[in-house]
Order: C-alpha cells, then structure tokens, then sequence
C-alpha cells in the first residue's frame, strides 16, 4: 500500500486527510503542515464576535490520531522529487509518497510602496492575534483593501470603538466577488457606522503613522492592515516543474501535470467545463476540492464540479453567493422586509444567487436556489421576484417536469 503525503494542514489538507480515511485508504497518511497549531480555520479570525480572537481548529490531536493521520505541526516541505516520488522537509527528512496533494493554500500580496514593512498581513491566527492585541476604543486603524477582509475587520473594530479608515484602489469597495447589489450596500452600512473610505487612491507612501496617499493626503494611523488580495502559494510546485499559472494548474479530477500529484484549495487552478483554469479562495470550496482530490487519489474517478459558495458576516448582515454572478447576466430581485435575494439567469438558466439580510436569515432560501441551480431549471422571472412564491415550489415542479 502506499502512502499519501499531504502538504499544508489548511482547510484543504486536514480535510482531504480525513476524507481519504473515509473513503476506506488503509495506507499511511501523512499531514505536513507549516504553522505551529493544530489545523485551524481561518473564517473566524475575521468575525470575532467580541472582538476578541478565537482559534477555532479543524480537529483534534485526538482525532487526527484515531484517524491514523500522521501530522508533522510546524514542518514545511521544502522540496519536491517527483521523479523518484519523496518531498524533502525543513527539519532534513524526506518523505516517500505513492500520492502526494498540494494543499499549501495561498499568501497576502504585498505592497510596492516605500514603507510598506510597517503594514500587518492578515492571514494566519498569529497575524489575527498580534492585531486584535494591540487594538482598543479610539485607535486609529487603516486598512489598505477594501475587499472581503478589510470589511470584515472594519466591521469587528468598529464594534471595539476603533476609528476606522479603508483605502482602496478601486472606485467602489468589495469589487472583486461580491455582486455590486451588495456591495453598494454594504458600502452604505459601513459609512453609517462611521469608516472612513478612501476610494479610487493609490498609496504613494507609508510612515509608520500614516499612508501617503496618491493625491498627496495622509492618513493617520496607529496601526496600518494590508488586506490586498492573495498569491497562490506555487513555489514548490513551479520548482517541480509542474504546470502553473494562476494557481497550480490541475485537470478536472484535481490532477496536476504529474499523475501522482493533486492539488485542492486557495492553491489549485481547475480545468473548467466550458475551457480554462479557474481559482476560487473560499473556504466550502476547500473542503470539496479536499474530498474530491481524495478519493481520486484513492481509486475514484470524479471530476470535481461543485457550485462555488462563500459567505461573509458585517455587522449584524450574512451574505451568501452561489454561483459566479457575471454583468451579462438577467438579474431578478427578490424583496423581502429585512432582507434580498439576487437571482442571475444566463440565457434564462438560472446559475447563480447571492442574498443579504440579518444573520443567516438568507442562508435557507440560498439552499434552495443552490438546489434549483443543480436541477437546471429556467425558471419564470417573476416567480423568482415573488416572495410569496415558496423556492421549493420551483424545485417540486422543475422535478415534475
Ligand atoms: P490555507 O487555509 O491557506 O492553508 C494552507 C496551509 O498550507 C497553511 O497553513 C500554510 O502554512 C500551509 N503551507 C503552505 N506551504 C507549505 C509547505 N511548503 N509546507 C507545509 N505547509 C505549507 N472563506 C469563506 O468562504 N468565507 C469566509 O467567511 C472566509 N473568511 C476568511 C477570513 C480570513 C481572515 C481568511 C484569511 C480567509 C477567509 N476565507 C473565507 C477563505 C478561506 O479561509 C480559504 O479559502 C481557505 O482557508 C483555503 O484553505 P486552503 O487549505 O486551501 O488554504
Ligand atoms: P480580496 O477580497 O481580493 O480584496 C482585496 C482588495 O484590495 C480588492 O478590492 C483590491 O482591489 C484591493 N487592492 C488591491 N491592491 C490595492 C492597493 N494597492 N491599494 C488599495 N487597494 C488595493 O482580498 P482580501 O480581502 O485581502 O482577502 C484575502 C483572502 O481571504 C481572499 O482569498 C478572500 O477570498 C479571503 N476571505 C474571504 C472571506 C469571505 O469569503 N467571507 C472573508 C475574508 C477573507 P482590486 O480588486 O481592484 O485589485
């Protein structure tokens, strides 16, 4: 029997450790992991609900024991062999796999600017543990990033009291997965309760208590975030001379260039039905590519195809997006007191939605479009727009028909 070594206990790794147990691999496995915790997940880091940060893990030491998953915490792999089939690790050992999966996730992009040591990442628990220990009522935080991250946070300080500013690059914050619908509210809520924007700017410098932006206005801090997007994590595998590009490249089955090797997460650029390589940093997205990867790794031949997902908590509203809303899509409203679904039909298909509203007040009525999705349906539009039309009456009669 050979072995299955997994490199980076992120939600992909620890996932897929389990999920080829599950799958009934008898063979060693081995989790290779570079941080100095049990696997934890990231999600929370963002969200603590008193502002204090939580570690919340994937698993137990126990578990991983009982699961017969060997996890070597605080060891990175440094070195592919993919000839002779063995990773090389930091602390000189070398490891022989039979499969190997690339889980190693992805890393903050940095800044170009001069100054740009004095901004924090925020990544790891260590970088949500060294923010959220220095922050308090009446600091002043800027976050450069107007995206998921830099939101959130906003969020979560402005809950302690902090002053907060964003900068972004672009002209409207959350521009990257969130459907403008959204984000334009979104946008509104923050300026309610008091972030300060600074959009469509360049940072021309950072001083340790202040960012320089382009049009020569300074923005005080006592601390400065950089919350810019994410790089793939692909030195290892480009080192191996596997195919890379946005991500490790892999086939639909999660196979990268070398039939030994697969990769799942933040890390891995999938082979699209329709053509193409795409990349998707969600957490759910992690987890199924994890279980896909490993019961192919294990004997299955599935192609991975699940529908994208994420979600996001800012003050007291959830958003959910399925799908990948794009501009040429239909879009139909759904209005309810509190809250709003955005259905998007191509070619009158329905293929993705997105909700906003208190809590998870959403989260049902997102499952159940996510349902109508993987029936296929081309519903009518002003079904989709009518509160009073029940989603599972959609499904029933798409089944019927
Ligand atoms: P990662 O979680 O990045 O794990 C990769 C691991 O591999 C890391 O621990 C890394 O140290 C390790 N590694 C890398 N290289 C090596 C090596 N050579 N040797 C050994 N180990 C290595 N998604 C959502 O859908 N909803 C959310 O609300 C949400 N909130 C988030 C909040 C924050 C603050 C962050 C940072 C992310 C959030 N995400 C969210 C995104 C989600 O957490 C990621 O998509 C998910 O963690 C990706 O999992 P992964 O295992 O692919 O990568
Ligand atoms: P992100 O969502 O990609 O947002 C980064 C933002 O920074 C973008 O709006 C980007 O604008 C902007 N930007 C880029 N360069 C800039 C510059 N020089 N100055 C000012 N703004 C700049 O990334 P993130 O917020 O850093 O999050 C990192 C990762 O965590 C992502 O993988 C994200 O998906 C994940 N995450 C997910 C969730 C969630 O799903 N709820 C929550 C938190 C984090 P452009 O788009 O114009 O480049």
């Amino acid at each position: 029997m050979y072995r299955i070594v997994i490199i980076g206990a992120g939600e992909a790794g620890t996932r897929a450790a389990f999920a080829a147990r599950e799958a009934g691999f008898s063979g060693a496995i081995t989790l290779v992991g570079a941080e100095p915790h049990l696997p934890y997940e990231r999600p929370p880091l963002s969200k603590p609900l008193d502002g204090a940060v939580r570690m919340k893990a994937i698993c137990t030491a126990e578990a991983l024991a009982a699961a017969g998953i060997d996890y070597l915490q605080g060891v990175s792999a440094s070195r592919l062999d993919t000839g002779h089939r063995f990773v090389i690790l930091s602390d000189g050992r070398t490891l022989a796999y039979g499969r190997l999966l690339l889980a190693t996730g992805a890393r903050p992009r940095r800044l170009a600017c001069p100054g740009a040591d004095h901004t924090l990442d925020f990544r790891t628990y260590a970088d949500a543990a060294a923010i959220f220990s220095r922050i308090g009522a009446g600091g002043r935080v800027v976050i450069i990033g107007g995206g998921l991250i830099g939101m959130e946070l906003a969020a979560v300080l402005r809950g302690k009291g902090t002053i907060v500013s964003i900068v972004e690059a672009a002209s409207k914050p959350l521009g990257r997965a969130v459907p403008p619908r959204f984000a334009a509210k979104l946008h509104v809520r923050h300026q309610k309760e008091g972030v300060h924007f600074h959009l469509g700017q360049g940072i021309g410098e950072i001083t340790p208590d202040a960012v320089v932006l382009d049009d020569g206005s300074s923005v005080s801090a006592g601390m400065i975030i950089s919350a810019i997007g994410v790089l793939p994590e692909i030195a290892l595998a480009q080192a191996a001379g596997l195919a890379t590009g946005n991500g490790i490249l892999t086939d639909a089955f999660l196979r990268t260039s070398d039939p030994h090797i697969f990769a799942a997460g933040d890390c891995a650029a999938v082979l699209q039905p329709a053509g193409g390589h795409m990349r998707f940093e969600s957490w759910r997205n992690a987890r199924s590519q994890a279980e896909t990867a490993a019961r192919n790794m294990t004997g299955g031949n599935e192609t991975f195809s699940a529908l994208p997902w994420f979600w996001s908590d800012q003050y007291d509203l959830g958003l959910q997006v399925a799908g990948v809303p794009r501009t040429h899509h239909q879009s139909v409203v759904r209005r309810f007191e509190e809250s709003e679904l955005e259905f998007y039909l191509d070619e009158g298909r329905l293929v993705a939605t997105a909700g906003l509203g208190p809590g998870i007040g959403v989260a049902k009525d997102i499952k159940l479009a996510e349902m109508l999705i993987a029936v296929g349906v081309s519903p009518d539009p002003s079904a989709l727009a009518d509160p009073a039309v029940n989603l599972k009456t959609l499904i029933k009669s798409a089944r019927a028909a």
